[in-house]
């Protein structure tokens, strides 16, 4: 691989899937219908809060409220993966698009969707062979070389379909970077015991049930209880629904988690992709924003600015504003039962730090690259601007600021409203947020 690649085209969002794509609908074709007013982040966010200041001397609350979990009774740390995440320094490794299930809000679409993306036996993140990937983080002057990374993530699709290339590249990367954390994500219906043995014999140290996309199918739960004696670590991450609250509160479900030994729940905050990413599985995000639009929704937005590359890293995604008020109910609930699980907030707002994180490790890499020649001092204050600029980033986005206020009103702008409740076009949203907000997409 050229190791002069920027990391969004080595590491971003498929890139391949835009040639399969080209000639579909776009997102002009999807509106929001919903009964209820359409939120913009600031409107949302101060209820969130609210729920925080309710519990706020049981959890941990960093990076200016958006990073948020709870403190346990033995005092657990959060999972070293999700500590990559937070700082930056992780890879989501995407092993495949297919699926043995058809979760609603998949963010790679319908399951016909995923079937009809063409099979590629050897690539990563749809574009890389695998010797490529392996060659650039042998490669010290690349920006995502393997001592840059802390972290990786085995995710798809189901990643126990493409067991063979996770085994593959955790093996490489056990054998030539053993510094870092490995772990993989499923939905549990083709765990075994074998399988769990031989990734964990690569280095894979972590698994993740998402256990919402089977309805807690009790082979799942099982499943989960199983790999408790082989992996270090069994989490949980399974994005906060009415159904999920429903099984680990009313239907006690957290107990047994709890008496298995579950280390840490990650609650995702249901979310469309980014609107201007839509397009590429658009009857699967149509089918999502059916869903969430039965309740109350809000536009997230993630401003980040430009990547080394120059590109546009700023998002915009549509979620209920039901599912982190459920990830808070779970919170409460697990804190006033002295539940020896971690519950971590994995909202939009902690997404938003991650990405704000990449970039800057990015900018410092390219900044170190380009600058080897220079003297320690003169490069020591440019990382420190990257610094600044973060840290001024982060303070922004927790407290409402002109552009949320620009948010708001724009919503309000082009939302419709008649005696069937709220529309609104997400192309016309997206093209009035570049016009306003001066965002090429
Ligand atoms: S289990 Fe994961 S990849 Fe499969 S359909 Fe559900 S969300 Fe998508």
């Amino acid at each position: 691989m050229d190791k002069n690649l920027r990391p969004e085209t080595a590491w971003g969002l498929p890139l391949s899937s835009k040639v399969y794509y080209m000639n579909s609908l776009t997102v002009k074709d999807l509106d929001i219908n919903t009964p209820y007013p359409i939120l913009s982040r600031m409107e949302f966010i101060e209820k969130i809060h609210k729920r925080q200041e309710e519990i706020k001397d049981s959890l941990e609350i960093h990076d200016s409220g958006l990073s948020v979990w709870t403190k346990t009774p033995t005092g657990k740390t959060l999972s070293k993966g999700c500590q990559t995440c937070k700082t930056g320094t992780w890879q989501c490794l995407y092993v495949g698009k297919k699926c043995n299930i058809d979760c609603i809000y998949c963010a790679q679409g319908t399951m016909r969707e995923k079937m009809a993306e063409p099979e590629r036996p050897d690539l990563i993140n749809d574009s890389y062979h695998i010797e490529e990937v392996k060659n650039m983080f042998n490669d010290p002057g690349a920006i995502w070389a393997g001592s840059n990374i802390r972290g990786i993530g085995y995710s798809g699709g189901e990643p126990f379909i493409y067991l063979d290339k996770v085994l593959n590249l955790a093996e490489f990367v056990s054998r030539y970077h053993d510094h870092i954390y490995q772990w993989i994500y499923t939905n549990g219906l083709l765990v075994t015991e074998d399988k769990l043995k031989s990734l964990y014999d690569v280095g894979v140290r972590e698994i993740r049930f998402h256990i919402g996309a089977t309805n807690f199918n009790k082979k799942v739960l099982n499943n989960l209880e199983m790999a408790k004696g082989i992996m270090d670590y069994v989490n949980v991450e399974s994005p906060s629904t009415p159904e999920l609250k429903e099984f680990l509160i009313d239907k006690k479900g957290i107990h047994r988690l709890e008496a298995v030994g579950v280390y840490q729940i990650n609650l995702g905050e249901l979310s469309t992709v980014a609107v201007n990413e839509m397009t590429k599985f658009l009857l699967g995000h149509k089918r999502a924003l059916e869903y969430f639009q039965k309740n109350q929704v809000y536009v997230c937005d993630s401003i980040i600015g430009t990547s080394v590359a120059g590109r546009n890293l700023s998002q915009f995604y549509i979620s209920p504003t039901i599912s982190r008020e459920i990830t808070y109910d779970i919170m409460g609930y697990v804190v006033e039962n002295n539940i020896d699980i971690l519950i971590n907030d994995c909202s939009q707002d902690a997404k938003h730090i991650q990405r704000l994180q990449k970039n800057t490790n990015e900018q410092n890499a390219d900044v170190i690259l380009k600058n080897l020649s220079h003297d320690k001092r003169s490069i020591q204050k440019l990382l420190k601007d990257i610094s600044e600029r973060k840290l001024n980033m982060i303070r922004k986005h927790k407290k409402p600021n002109t552009q949320d206020y620009y948010m708001k009103i724009l919503i309000q702008d082009i939302t419709n409203k008649d005696d069937k409740g709220y529309h609104l076009n997400l192309g016309e949203l997206l093209s009035s947020i570049g016009d306003q907000l001066d965002i090429k997409f």
